[in-house]
């Protein structure tokens, strides 16, 4: 029972910051379309919707919500040690830890989810491309990286579980 509850708080808190850090299911789910369409075009946003709330719902997907987002929102506070606060906060490429996180979330639903994630990092379409806005003076360094590996893991699951109605 103890354990439900500790589940039922990384679940409800993992959404609620993604929330709060301006990032809604619907945001996620139009990354999955854009990452989907072409393989299927009669996709709806209704399908795309259910398979983000299911990566949602894996641990390890929580883990890496509430990681990074609390490490982004440390940075934002510049509370992290020098000389970590600087690089988190510039968002510096050769840092990666980023990147090495979002992987945890990747790999949920096998391999396709890297091909996946590569390119969505590349386009950045939509909520990416916000997040990547440095003007708006919040710090996305980790955020941007697990919405696009929780995109890509959605169009994972959802190519899987299509092919295997055929
Ligand atoms: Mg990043």
């Amino acid at each position: 029972m103890k354990d439900k509850k500790s589940m039922d708080i990384l679940k409800e808190t993992s959404r609620r910051w993604l929330h709060e850090r301006g990032v809604e299911i619907e945001d996620i789910a139009k990354l999955v379309m854009y990452l989907q369409q072409k393989y299927h075009p009669d996709l709806e946003l209704e399908e795309c919707i259910y398979n983000v709330e299911r990566v949602l719902t894996k641990r390890e997907v929580q883990n890496a919500i509430l990681t990074g987002i609390q490490l982004d929102r440390l940075a934002e506070k510049k509370m992290l040690e020098e000389p970590l606060q600087a690089i988190v906060e510039v968002d510096e490429g050769l840092y990666g830890v980023d990147e090495i996180l979002a992987f945890s979330i990747v790999n949920v639903y096998g391999s396709i989810g890297f091909t996946n994630y590569g390119f969505i990092d590349k386009q950045k379409p939509g909520i990416l491309q916000k997040l990547n806005d440095k003007s708006s003076g919040m710090c996305h360094t980790f955020l941007d990286d697990i919405v696009g590996a929780i995109a890509a893991a959605a169009s994972s699951r959802l190519a899987h579980r299509n092919e295997g109605q055929q």
